[in-house]
Protein backbone atom coordinates (compact mmCIF):
# COMPACT_ATOMS: atom_id res chain seq x y z
CA UNK A 1 0.00 0.00 0.00
CA UNK A 2 1.45 3.45 -0.97
CA UNK A 3 2.37 5.43 1.72
CA UNK A 4 -0.09 8.54 2.93
CA UNK A 5 0.78 11.67 1.76
CA UNK A 6 1.30 14.14 4.30
CA UNK A 7 -0.90 16.48 5.05
CA UNK A 8 -0.45 20.42 4.61
CA UNK A 9 -2.40 23.31 5.07
CA UNK A 10 -4.35 25.04 2.51
CA UNK A 11 -2.77 27.63 0.29
CA UNK A 12 -3.85 31.02 0.85
CA UNK A 13 -5.20 32.74 -2.69
CA UNK A 14 -2.27 34.34 -4.60
CA UNK A 15 -2.25 38.52 -5.62
CA UNK A 16 -3.09 36.80 -9.04
CA UNK A 17 -4.84 33.91 -9.89
CA UNK A 18 -3.33 31.42 -12.51
CA UNK A 19 -3.52 28.37 -14.17
CA UNK A 20 -2.51 24.83 -12.42
CA UNK A 21 -1.01 22.78 -14.95
CA UNK A 22 0.89 19.26 -14.59
CA UNK A 23 0.55 19.82 -10.44
CA UNK A 24 1.96 23.18 -10.08
CA UNK A 25 1.20 26.42 -10.37
CA UNK A 26 2.09 28.50 -13.81
CA UNK A 27 3.71 31.76 -13.29
CA UNK A 28 1.44 34.33 -14.16
CA UNK A 29 3.70 36.17 -16.98
CA UNK A 30 2.24 38.89 -18.72
CA UNK A 31 -0.87 36.76 -19.96
CA UNK A 32 -4.29 39.00 -20.09
CA UNK A 33 -5.99 39.53 -16.88
CA UNK A 34 -9.21 40.75 -15.41
CA UNK A 35 -9.65 41.67 -11.45
CA UNK A 36 -11.63 39.23 -9.02
CA UNK A 37 -14.08 41.26 -6.76
CA UNK A 38 -15.64 41.03 -3.39
CA UNK A 39 -19.08 41.88 -4.12
CA UNK A 40 -20.10 42.52 -0.25
CA UNK A 41 -17.43 45.24 -0.34
CA UNK A 42 -17.52 46.35 -4.10
CA UNK A 43 -14.24 46.47 -4.81
CA UNK A 44 -11.28 44.02 -6.54
CA UNK A 45 -8.95 42.06 -4.35
CA UNK A 46 -7.09 40.41 -6.65
CA UNK A 47 -6.64 39.41 -10.21
CA UNK A 48 -7.25 36.81 -12.42
CA UNK A 49 -4.74 35.70 -15.79
CA UNK A 50 -7.35 34.41 -19.09
CA UNK A 51 -5.52 32.09 -21.12
CA UNK A 52 -4.81 31.77 -24.27
CA UNK A 53 -4.88 28.87 -26.86
CA UNK A 54 -1.63 27.60 -25.54
CA UNK A 55 -2.29 27.79 -22.06
CA UNK A 56 -5.36 25.28 -22.74
CA UNK A 57 -2.81 23.52 -25.56
CA UNK A 58 -0.23 23.12 -22.61
CA UNK A 59 -3.21 21.83 -20.12
CA UNK A 60 -3.98 18.79 -22.57
CA UNK A 61 -0.50 18.08 -22.82
CA UNK A 62 0.19 17.34 -19.59
CA UNK A 63 -3.31 15.44 -19.31
CA UNK A 64 -2.91 13.66 -22.52
CA UNK A 65 0.84 12.43 -20.57
CA UNK A 66 -0.81 11.38 -17.53
CA UNK A 67 -3.91 10.16 -18.35
CA UNK A 68 -2.69 6.26 -19.95
CA UNK A 69 -1.12 5.40 -16.60
CA UNK A 70 -4.18 6.94 -14.49
CA UNK A 71 -6.37 4.68 -17.09
CA UNK A 72 -4.97 1.36 -16.30
CA UNK A 73 -4.48 2.12 -12.23
CA UNK A 74 -7.02 0.35 -11.08
CA UNK A 75 -10.45 1.34 -10.20
CA UNK A 76 -9.77 0.71 -6.16
CA UNK A 77 -6.59 2.74 -6.40
CA UNK A 78 -8.49 5.65 -8.20
CA UNK A 79 -10.79 5.62 -5.83
CA UNK A 80 -8.58 5.61 -2.80
CA UNK A 81 -7.12 8.79 -3.91
CA UNK A 82 -10.78 10.22 -3.60
CA UNK A 83 -10.80 8.97 -0.03
CA UNK A 84 -8.16 10.97 1.22
CA UNK A 85 -9.34 13.71 -0.63
CA UNK A 86 -12.46 13.48 0.95
CA UNK A 87 -10.42 13.52 4.39
CA UNK A 88 -8.97 16.88 3.14
CA UNK A 89 -12.12 18.48 2.18
CA UNK A 90 -13.49 17.65 5.94
CA UNK A 91 -10.26 19.28 7.34
CA UNK A 92 -10.44 22.58 5.24
CA UNK A 93 -14.00 23.17 4.60
CA UNK A 94 -14.04 26.15 7.05
CA UNK A 95 -11.25 27.68 5.20
CA UNK A 96 -12.34 27.01 1.55
CA UNK A 97 -16.21 28.68 2.20
CA UNK A 98 -14.34 31.80 3.61
CA UNK A 99 -12.26 31.91 0.36
CA UNK A 100 -15.24 30.94 -1.97
CA UNK A 101 -17.40 33.26 0.35
CA UNK A 102 -15.09 36.38 0.17
CA UNK A 103 -15.26 36.13 -4.12
CA UNK A 104 -18.79 34.88 -4.54
CA UNK A 105 -20.49 36.72 -1.81
CA UNK A 106 -23.31 34.19 -0.42
CA UNK A 107 -22.97 33.49 3.20
CA UNK A 108 -19.86 31.46 4.67
CA UNK A 109 -22.54 28.98 6.29
CA UNK A 110 -24.14 28.88 2.85
CA UNK A 111 -20.51 27.98 1.24
CA UNK A 112 -20.04 25.14 3.50
CA UNK A 113 -23.17 23.86 2.85
CA UNK A 114 -22.16 23.89 -0.77
CA UNK A 115 -19.00 22.30 -0.19
CA UNK A 116 -20.72 19.03 1.74
CA UNK A 117 -23.05 18.66 -0.94
CA UNK A 118 -19.64 18.48 -3.50
CA UNK A 119 -18.13 16.29 -1.24
CA UNK A 120 -21.03 13.86 -0.96
CA UNK A 121 -20.44 13.49 -5.03
CA UNK A 122 -16.45 12.64 -4.04
CA UNK A 123 -18.33 9.89 -1.82
CA UNK A 124 -19.92 8.71 -4.50
CA UNK A 125 -17.07 8.31 -6.60
CA UNK A 126 -15.31 6.02 -3.61
CA UNK A 127 -17.61 3.22 -4.90
CA UNK A 128 -15.95 3.35 -8.32
CA UNK A 129 -14.76 -0.51 -8.33
CA UNK A 130 -18.62 -1.35 -7.75
CA UNK A 131 -19.95 1.46 -10.31
CA UNK A 132 -17.12 0.20 -12.93
CA UNK A 133 -18.05 -3.43 -12.24
CA UNK A 134 -19.54 -3.73 -16.22
CA UNK A 135 -21.96 -6.78 -17.04
CA UNK A 136 -21.42 -10.58 -18.09
CA UNK A 137 -23.01 -12.95 -20.27
CA UNK A 138 -21.95 -16.56 -19.51
CA UNK A 139 -22.44 -19.35 -22.93
CA UNK A 140 -24.28 -16.69 -24.58
CA UNK A 141 -23.69 -19.93 -27.63
CA UNK A 142 -21.88 -22.71 -26.77
CA UNK A 143 -18.33 -22.06 -25.21
CA UNK A 144 -19.07 -18.31 -26.26
CA UNK A 145 -19.00 -15.60 -23.07
CA UNK A 146 -19.89 -11.72 -23.31
CA UNK A 147 -19.25 -9.20 -21.03
CA UNK A 148 -18.95 -4.92 -21.02
CA UNK A 149 -16.72 -2.89 -19.94
CA UNK A 150 -16.47 1.00 -19.51
CA UNK A 151 -13.61 2.73 -20.22
CA UNK A 152 -12.02 6.27 -19.48
CA UNK A 153 -12.68 8.21 -22.90
CA UNK A 154 -9.01 10.17 -22.40
CA UNK A 155 -9.20 13.79 -22.00
CA UNK A 156 -12.19 15.76 -20.08
CA UNK A 157 -13.09 19.10 -19.91
CA UNK A 158 -15.61 21.45 -17.15
CA UNK A 159 -16.48 24.61 -17.30
CA UNK A 160 -18.60 26.03 -14.93
CA UNK A 161 -20.78 29.16 -13.40
CA UNK A 162 -19.57 31.63 -10.88
CA UNK A 163 -22.43 30.38 -8.55
CA UNK A 164 -21.30 27.35 -6.94
CA UNK A 165 -17.22 27.33 -7.15
CA UNK A 166 -16.93 24.11 -5.25
CA UNK A 167 -20.27 22.07 -5.69
CA UNK A 168 -20.24 22.16 -9.64
CA UNK A 169 -16.49 21.14 -10.64
CA UNK A 170 -17.35 18.35 -7.69
CA UNK A 171 -20.02 17.37 -9.41
CA UNK A 172 -17.72 16.23 -12.35
CA UNK A 173 -14.34 15.56 -11.80
CA UNK A 174 -14.62 13.00 -9.18
CA UNK A 175 -16.59 10.60 -11.54
CA UNK A 176 -14.18 11.51 -14.63
CA UNK A 177 -11.47 10.78 -12.53
CA UNK A 178 -12.00 7.63 -10.88
CA UNK A 179 -13.59 6.26 -14.35
CA UNK A 180 -9.58 6.83 -15.24
CA UNK A 181 -10.11 9.74 -17.08
CA UNK A 182 -7.56 13.23 -16.97
CA UNK A 183 -9.75 16.08 -16.42
CA UNK A 184 -9.15 20.27 -17.06
CA UNK A 185 -11.48 22.19 -15.22
CA UNK A 186 -11.93 26.08 -16.52
CA UNK A 187 -13.39 27.60 -13.57
CA UNK A 188 -15.28 30.79 -13.90
CA UNK A 189 -13.29 34.13 -13.93
CA UNK A 190 -15.45 35.89 -11.33
CA UNK A 191 -14.66 33.37 -8.75
CA UNK A 192 -11.75 31.88 -9.64
CA UNK A 193 -8.91 30.83 -6.30
CA UNK A 194 -11.89 27.88 -5.42
CA UNK A 195 -10.27 25.97 -8.28
CA UNK A 196 -6.62 26.33 -7.30
CA UNK A 197 -7.54 25.09 -3.48
CA UNK A 198 -9.36 21.77 -5.08
CA UNK A 199 -6.01 21.28 -7.15
CA UNK A 200 -4.22 21.85 -4.23
CA UNK A 201 -5.92 19.31 -2.02
CA UNK A 202 -6.25 16.34 -4.92
CA UNK A 203 -2.58 16.84 -5.21
CA UNK A 204 -2.02 16.23 -1.44
CA UNK A 205 -4.24 13.34 -1.66
CA UNK A 206 -1.87 11.88 -3.97
CA UNK A 207 -3.54 12.79 -7.23
CA UNK A 208 -0.51 12.36 -10.17
CA UNK A 209 0.70 15.40 -11.84
CA UNK A 210 -1.26 16.10 -15.08
CA UNK A 211 -4.62 14.34 -14.16
CA UNK A 212 -6.23 17.37 -12.91
CA UNK A 213 -4.95 20.99 -14.04
CA UNK A 214 -7.23 24.13 -14.18
CA UNK A 215 -7.02 26.52 -16.45
CA UNK A 216 -8.78 30.27 -16.16
CA UNK A 217 -10.14 32.25 -18.61
CA UNK A 218 -13.12 33.34 -20.42
CA UNK A 219 -14.33 32.86 -24.05
CA UNK A 220 -10.81 32.54 -25.67
CA UNK A 221 -10.53 29.82 -23.01
CA UNK A 222 -13.74 27.95 -23.44
CA UNK A 223 -13.33 27.97 -27.54
CA UNK A 224 -9.81 26.77 -26.99
CA UNK A 225 -10.95 24.11 -25.36
CA UNK A 226 -13.96 23.30 -27.54
CA UNK A 227 -11.46 23.31 -30.44
CA UNK A 228 -8.64 21.06 -29.08
CA UNK A 229 -8.75 17.97 -30.80
CA UNK A 230 -6.80 16.09 -27.52
CA UNK A 231 -9.96 16.99 -25.36
CA UNK A 232 -12.63 13.82 -26.07
CA UNK A 233 -15.71 15.00 -24.07
CA UNK A 234 -17.01 18.55 -22.63
CA UNK A 235 -18.69 19.29 -19.22
CA UNK A 236 -20.64 22.43 -19.03
CA UNK A 237 -23.05 24.35 -16.24
CA UNK A 238 -24.25 27.91 -16.85
CA UNK A 239 -26.71 29.79 -18.95
CA UNK A 240 -28.64 29.13 -21.53
CA UNK A 241 -27.28 30.55 -24.50
CA UNK A 242 -24.30 29.98 -23.65
CA UNK A 243 -25.13 25.89 -23.15
CA UNK A 244 -26.62 26.24 -26.20
CA UNK A 245 -23.16 27.61 -28.02
CA UNK A 246 -20.88 25.20 -26.24
CA UNK A 247 -23.04 22.36 -27.61
CA UNK A 248 -23.15 22.99 -30.83
CA UNK A 249 -18.95 23.75 -31.03
CA UNK A 250 -18.29 21.05 -28.54
CA UNK A 251 -20.71 18.77 -31.22
CA UNK A 252 -19.16 20.12 -34.15
CA UNK A 253 -15.55 19.30 -33.21
CA UNK A 254 -16.55 15.97 -32.27
CA UNK A 255 -16.70 16.04 -28.83
CA UNK A 256 -19.43 13.96 -26.35
CA UNK A 257 -21.22 17.40 -24.52
CA UNK A 258 -23.32 17.89 -21.67
CA UNK A 259 -24.42 21.47 -21.00
CA UNK A 260 -26.51 22.29 -18.20
CA UNK A 261 -28.19 25.67 -19.04
CA UNK A 262 -30.58 28.49 -17.17
CA UNK A 263 -34.16 27.69 -14.81
CA UNK A 264 -37.25 29.23 -13.55
CA UNK A 265 -37.97 27.01 -11.20
CA UNK A 266 -42.05 27.10 -10.06
CA UNK A 267 -43.44 25.66 -6.91
CA UNK A 268 -47.29 24.85 -6.60
CA UNK A 269 -49.28 25.89 -3.11
CA UNK A 270 -52.66 23.43 -3.86
CA UNK A 271 -55.36 25.01 -1.05
CA UNK A 272 -54.53 22.18 1.09
CA UNK A 273 -51.08 22.75 1.60
CA UNK A 274 -49.67 23.90 4.97
CA UNK A 275 -49.30 27.33 4.28
CA UNK A 276 -46.67 27.77 7.03
CA UNK A 277 -44.35 25.25 6.63
CA UNK A 278 -44.54 26.15 2.03
CA UNK A 279 -44.09 29.68 3.45
CA UNK A 280 -41.08 28.75 5.11
CA UNK A 281 -39.74 26.37 2.23
CA UNK A 282 -40.61 29.04 -0.62
CA UNK A 283 -38.32 32.11 1.18
CA UNK A 284 -35.43 29.95 1.92
CA UNK A 285 -35.33 28.77 -1.58
CA UNK A 286 -36.28 32.31 -3.48
CA UNK A 287 -34.02 34.39 -1.73
CA UNK A 288 -30.87 31.95 -0.23
CA UNK A 289 -27.62 32.99 -1.48
CA UNK A 290 -29.77 36.01 -3.13
CA UNK A 291 -31.42 33.84 -5.86
CA UNK A 292 -28.35 32.73 -7.76
CA UNK A 293 -29.18 29.35 -7.36
CA UNK A 294 -30.04 27.02 -10.47
CA UNK A 295 -32.83 25.59 -8.26
CA UNK A 296 -34.06 28.30 -6.56
CA UNK A 297 -37.71 28.83 -6.40
CA UNK A 298 -38.49 31.90 -8.42
CA UNK A 299 -42.10 31.34 -8.78
CA UNK A 300 -44.78 30.71 -6.48
CA UNK A 301 -48.03 29.07 -8.47
CA UNK A 302 -51.27 29.52 -6.48
CA UNK A 303 -53.91 27.77 -6.71
CA UNK A 304 -57.09 29.74 -6.48
CA UNK A 305 -57.23 33.41 -4.90
CA UNK A 306 -58.02 32.54 -1.24
CA UNK A 307 -54.72 30.10 -1.58
CA UNK A 308 -52.84 33.23 -3.15
CA UNK A 309 -54.06 36.23 -0.67
CA UNK A 310 -52.82 33.77 2.50
CA UNK A 311 -49.41 33.09 0.81
CA UNK A 312 -48.55 36.66 -0.82
CA UNK A 313 -49.29 37.55 3.09
CA UNK A 314 -47.26 35.41 4.88
CA UNK A 315 -44.48 35.73 1.73
CA UNK A 316 -44.41 39.60 3.05
CA UNK A 317 -44.56 39.51 6.86
CA UNK A 318 -41.68 36.72 6.20
CA UNK A 319 -39.84 38.80 3.87
CA UNK A 320 -39.50 41.69 6.22
CA UNK A 321 -37.32 39.65 8.62
CA UNK A 322 -34.72 38.50 6.26
CA UNK A 323 -31.51 40.08 7.15
CA UNK A 324 -29.30 41.24 4.23
CA UNK A 325 -25.60 41.77 5.41
CA UNK A 326 -22.03 40.92 4.37
CA UNK A 327 -21.52 37.19 3.99
CA UNK A 328 -19.30 36.30 7.14
CA UNK A 329 -21.53 38.81 9.39
CA UNK A 330 -23.65 36.79 12.22
CA UNK A 331 -27.01 36.00 11.51
CA UNK A 332 -27.32 37.34 8.03
CA UNK A 333 -29.28 35.16 5.32
CA UNK A 334 -28.99 36.84 2.40
CA UNK A 335 -25.44 38.46 0.78
CA UNK A 336 -24.35 40.68 -2.16
CA UNK A 337 -24.87 39.84 -5.70
CA UNK A 338 -21.88 38.67 -7.56
CA UNK A 339 -20.76 42.21 -9.32
CA UNK A 340 -22.08 45.61 -10.07
CA UNK A 341 -23.50 44.04 -13.69
CA UNK A 342 -25.47 41.50 -12.01
CA UNK A 343 -26.97 44.04 -9.33
CA UNK A 344 -28.31 46.66 -12.57
CA UNK A 345 -29.54 43.33 -14.06
CA UNK A 346 -31.71 42.41 -11.45
CA UNK A 347 -33.04 45.92 -10.33
CA UNK A 348 -33.66 46.22 -14.18
CA UNK A 349 -36.13 42.94 -13.93
CA UNK A 350 -37.66 44.75 -10.83
CA UNK A 351 -38.25 47.98 -13.14
CA UNK A 352 -39.76 46.01 -15.99
CA UNK A 353 -42.20 44.00 -13.78
CA UNK A 354 -43.66 47.62 -12.08
CA UNK A 355 -43.59 48.92 -15.68
CA UNK A 356 -45.60 45.68 -17.13
CA UNK A 357 -47.96 45.96 -13.94
CA UNK A 358 -47.19 43.49 -11.26
CA UNK A 359 -47.84 43.97 -7.73
CA UNK A 360 -45.09 45.21 -6.58
CA UNK A 361 -44.97 43.94 -2.74
CA UNK A 362 -41.79 44.21 -1.72
CA UNK A 363 -39.11 46.15 -3.11
CA UNK A 364 -35.29 45.26 -2.75
CA UNK A 365 -34.07 47.86 -4.96
CA UNK A 366 -32.73 50.49 -2.50
CA UNK A 367 -31.35 48.09 -0.09
CA UNK A 368 -28.15 49.86 2.06
CA UNK A 369 -25.89 47.61 3.98
CA UNK A 370 -23.81 49.78 6.59
CA UNK A 371 -19.95 49.10 6.28
CA UNK A 372 -20.75 47.46 3.00
CA UNK A 373 -21.98 51.12 0.93
CA UNK A 374 -20.20 49.83 -2.21
CA UNK A 375 -21.46 46.01 -1.98
CA UNK A 376 -23.70 45.08 -5.20
CA UNK A 377 -26.69 44.15 -3.07
CA UNK A 378 -30.68 44.09 -3.67
CA UNK A 379 -32.99 42.91 -0.58
CA UNK A 380 -35.45 40.16 -1.46
CA UNK A 381 -38.36 41.24 -3.74
CA UNK A 382 -41.83 39.92 -3.83
CA UNK A 383 -44.14 40.51 -6.79
CA UNK A 384 -47.84 39.24 -6.70
CA UNK A 385 -50.12 38.89 -9.53
CA UNK A 386 -47.63 38.56 -12.36
CA UNK A 387 -48.79 36.79 -15.94
CA UNK A 388 -47.08 34.80 -18.19
CA UNK A 389 -46.55 37.87 -20.45
CA UNK A 390 -44.53 39.12 -18.47
CA UNK A 391 -40.50 39.83 -18.59
CA UNK A 392 -39.98 38.90 -14.79
CA UNK A 393 -41.80 35.63 -15.39
CA UNK A 394 -40.66 34.29 -18.82
CA UNK A 395 -36.82 35.29 -18.28
CA UNK A 396 -34.74 34.00 -15.78
CA UNK A 397 -33.40 36.79 -13.13
CA UNK A 398 -31.07 34.84 -11.13
CA UNK A 399 -31.30 37.69 -8.13
CA UNK A 400 -33.52 37.82 -5.02
CA UNK A 401 -37.42 37.79 -7.00
CA UNK A 402 -39.85 35.84 -5.59
CA UNK A 403 -43.08 36.34 -8.03
CA UNK A 404 -46.35 34.62 -7.38
CA UNK A 405 -48.65 34.26 -10.02
CA UNK A 406 -52.03 33.17 -9.83
CA UNK A 407 -54.07 30.11 -11.33
CA UNK A 408 -57.63 28.63 -10.75
CA UNK A 409 -56.87 24.95 -10.57
CA UNK A 410 -53.92 22.45 -10.27
CA UNK A 411 -54.07 21.93 -14.29
CA UNK A 412 -53.66 25.18 -15.26
CA UNK A 413 -50.39 25.78 -12.71
CA UNK A 414 -49.56 21.51 -14.63
CA UNK A 415 -50.32 23.50 -18.12
CA UNK A 416 -47.96 26.66 -16.91
CA UNK A 417 -45.23 25.02 -15.95
CA UNK A 418 -45.31 22.59 -18.76
CA UNK A 419 -45.56 25.71 -21.26
CA UNK A 420 -42.32 27.46 -19.88
CA UNK A 421 -39.28 27.58 -21.54
CA UNK A 422 -37.24 26.32 -18.60
CA UNK A 423 -37.19 22.88 -16.99
CA UNK A 424 -34.87 22.28 -14.71
CA UNK A 425 -36.71 21.80 -11.15
CA UNK A 426 -40.60 22.41 -9.48
CA UNK A 427 -41.84 21.39 -6.31
CA UNK A 428 -45.62 20.51 -5.07
CA UNK A 429 -47.42 21.67 -1.48
CA UNK A 430 -50.04 19.33 -0.95
CA UNK A 431 -51.51 16.91 1.56
CA UNK A 432 -52.91 15.35 -1.10
CA UNK A 433 -51.06 12.02 -2.48
CA UNK A 434 -53.49 12.17 -5.42
CA UNK A 435 -52.60 15.18 -6.31
CA UNK A 436 -48.34 14.42 -5.65
CA UNK A 437 -48.94 11.54 -8.10
CA UNK A 438 -50.66 13.63 -11.25
CA UNK A 439 -47.99 15.93 -10.48
CA UNK A 440 -44.65 13.99 -10.62
CA UNK A 441 -46.84 11.51 -13.19
CA UNK A 442 -47.70 14.88 -15.74
CA UNK A 443 -45.11 17.55 -15.06
CA UNK A 444 -42.48 17.85 -17.86
CA UNK A 445 -39.42 18.97 -15.26
CA UNK A 446 -36.16 17.02 -14.66
CA UNK A 447 -36.24 17.38 -11.28
CA UNK A 448 -39.64 17.28 -8.86
CA UNK A 449 -40.09 18.06 -5.12
CA UNK A 450 -43.22 17.05 -3.23
CA UNK A 451 -42.95 19.70 -0.03
CA UNK A 452 -39.35 19.63 -0.84
CA UNK A 453 -38.74 23.36 -2.01
CA UNK A 454 -35.59 22.41 -3.72
CA UNK A 455 -35.13 19.11 -5.16
CA UNK A 456 -31.32 18.39 -5.68
CA UNK A 457 -31.16 15.21 -6.42
CA UNK A 458 -28.29 13.41 -4.05
CA UNK A 459 -24.72 12.37 -5.35
CA UNK A 460 -26.46 8.76 -5.77
CA UNK A 461 -28.58 9.98 -8.32
CA UNK A 462 -28.45 12.20 -11.58
CA UNK A 463 -28.80 15.62 -11.95
CA UNK A 464 -30.31 17.28 -14.57
CA UNK A 465 -33.29 19.37 -16.27
CA UNK A 466 -35.36 19.24 -19.72
CA UNK A 467 -35.89 21.25 -22.15
CA UNK A 468 -33.86 24.50 -22.48
CA UNK A 469 -32.10 23.71 -19.01
CA UNK A 470 -30.55 20.87 -20.55
CA UNK A 471 -28.48 20.16 -23.81
CA UNK A 472 -26.48 16.26 -24.45
CA UNK A 473 -28.05 13.07 -23.11
CA UNK A 474 -26.61 13.04 -19.83
CA UNK A 475 -27.36 14.26 -16.50
CA UNK A 476 -24.50 15.00 -14.46
CA UNK A 477 -23.05 12.44 -11.12
CA UNK A 478 -24.96 9.59 -9.80
CA UNK A 479 -25.15 6.59 -12.64
CA UNK A 480 -25.35 9.42 -15.60
CA UNK A 481 -22.41 10.85 -14.42
CA UNK A 482 -20.41 7.14 -14.83
CA UNK A 483 -22.04 6.65 -18.05
CA UNK A 484 -20.86 10.11 -19.38
CA UNK A 485 -16.97 9.25 -18.37
CA UNK A 486 -16.80 6.09 -19.93
CA UNK A 487 -17.58 4.50 -23.16
CA UNK A 488 -18.88 0.69 -23.55
CA UNK A 489 -16.87 -1.60 -25.15
CA UNK A 490 -19.05 -5.20 -25.46
CA UNK A 491 -16.43 -8.45 -25.60
CA UNK A 492 -17.79 -11.95 -27.15
CA UNK A 493 -14.96 -14.07 -26.68
CA UNK A 494 -14.41 -18.18 -28.03
CA UNK A 495 -11.71 -20.00 -26.47
CA UNK A 496 -11.81 -22.79 -28.90
CA UNK A 497 -12.27 -26.43 -28.02
CA UNK A 498 -9.82 -28.82 -29.62
CA UNK A 499 -12.07 -29.18 -32.82
CA UNK A 500 -11.63 -26.44 -35.58
CA UNK A 501 -13.80 -23.89 -36.73
CA UNK A 502 -14.96 -23.48 -40.23
CA UNK A 503 -15.32 -19.96 -41.79
CA UNK A 504 -18.74 -18.62 -41.36
CA UNK A 505 -20.68 -16.15 -44.11
CA UNK A 506 -23.78 -15.75 -43.00
CA UNK A 507 -24.62 -13.30 -40.60
CA UNK A 508 -23.46 -14.66 -36.85
CA UNK A 509 -26.19 -15.86 -34.72
CA UNK A 510 -25.04 -17.97 -31.61
CA UNK A 511 -26.33 -21.70 -32.32
P1 LIG B 1 -22.31 31.90 -17.75
O1 LIG B 1 -23.03 31.13 -18.80
O2 LIG B 1 -22.13 33.36 -17.92
O3 LIG B 1 -20.83 31.30 -17.54
C1 LIG B 1 -20.60 29.92 -17.38
C2 LIG B 1 -19.22 29.59 -17.91
O4 LIG B 1 -19.17 29.88 -19.31
C3 LIG B 1 -18.09 30.38 -17.26
O5 LIG B 1 -17.00 29.51 -17.03
C4 LIG B 1 -17.76 31.46 -18.28
O6 LIG B 1 -16.40 31.82 -18.27
C5 LIG B 1 -18.12 30.79 -19.60
N1 LIG B 1 -18.61 31.76 -20.59
C6 LIG B 1 -19.28 32.92 -20.36
N2 LIG B 1 -19.57 33.54 -21.51
C7 LIG B 1 -19.07 32.76 -22.50
C8 LIG B 1 -19.08 32.87 -23.93
N3 LIG B 1 -19.64 33.91 -24.55
N4 LIG B 1 -18.50 31.90 -24.63
C9 LIG B 1 -17.93 30.84 -24.02
N5 LIG B 1 -17.91 30.69 -22.67
C10 LIG B 1 -18.47 31.63 -21.92
O7 LIG B 1 -23.05 31.57 -16.37
P2 LIG B 1 -22.80 32.21 -14.94
O8 LIG B 1 -23.32 33.61 -14.94
O9 LIG B 1 -21.42 31.98 -14.51
O10 LIG B 1 -23.74 31.29 -14.03
C11 LIG B 1 -25.12 31.53 -13.86
C12 LIG B 1 -25.94 30.70 -14.82
O11 LIG B 1 -25.63 29.31 -14.64
C13 LIG B 1 -27.43 30.83 -14.58
O12 LIG B 1 -28.07 30.88 -15.81
C14 LIG B 1 -27.77 29.53 -13.85
O13 LIG B 1 -29.11 29.11 -13.98
C15 LIG B 1 -26.85 28.58 -14.51
N6 LIG B 1 -26.64 27.40 -13.69
C16 LIG B 1 -27.27 26.25 -14.08
C17 LIG B 1 -27.13 25.12 -13.32
C18 LIG B 1 -27.82 23.85 -13.71
O14 LIG B 1 -27.57 22.86 -13.08
N7 LIG B 1 -28.65 23.84 -14.73
C19 LIG B 1 -26.33 25.14 -12.17
C20 LIG B 1 -25.68 26.33 -11.82
C21 LIG B 1 -25.85 27.46 -12.60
Amino acid sequence: MSAQPQVQGLATPAAVVTHYIDGRLVPAGSARRQPVYNPALGRPIREVVLADGADVDAAVKSARAAQPAWGRTPALTRARVMFRFRELIVQHAKAMAKTLSEEHGKTVADAEGEITRGMEVVEFACGAPQLLKGEFSESVGTGVDSFGIRQPLGVVAGITPFNFPAMVPMWMFPVALVCGNAFILKPSERDPSTALLIADLLKQAGLPDGVFNVVQGDKVAVDAILQHPGIAAVSFVGSTPIARYIQEQAQQHGKRVQALGGAKNHAVIMPDADLDAATEAIIGAAYGSAGERCMAISVAVAVGDATADALVERLARRVATLKVGAPDAPGVDMGPLVTDAARERVRGYIDSGVGEGATLVTDGRDVRVAGCEQGYFVGPTLFDRVRADMRIYREEIFGPVLSVVRVPDFAAAVKLINSHEFANGTAVFTRSGAVAHAFVRDIEVGMVGVNVPIPVPMAFHSFGGWRSSLFGDHHMHGPEGVRFYTRLKTVTQRWPEPESVRADFVMPTMK
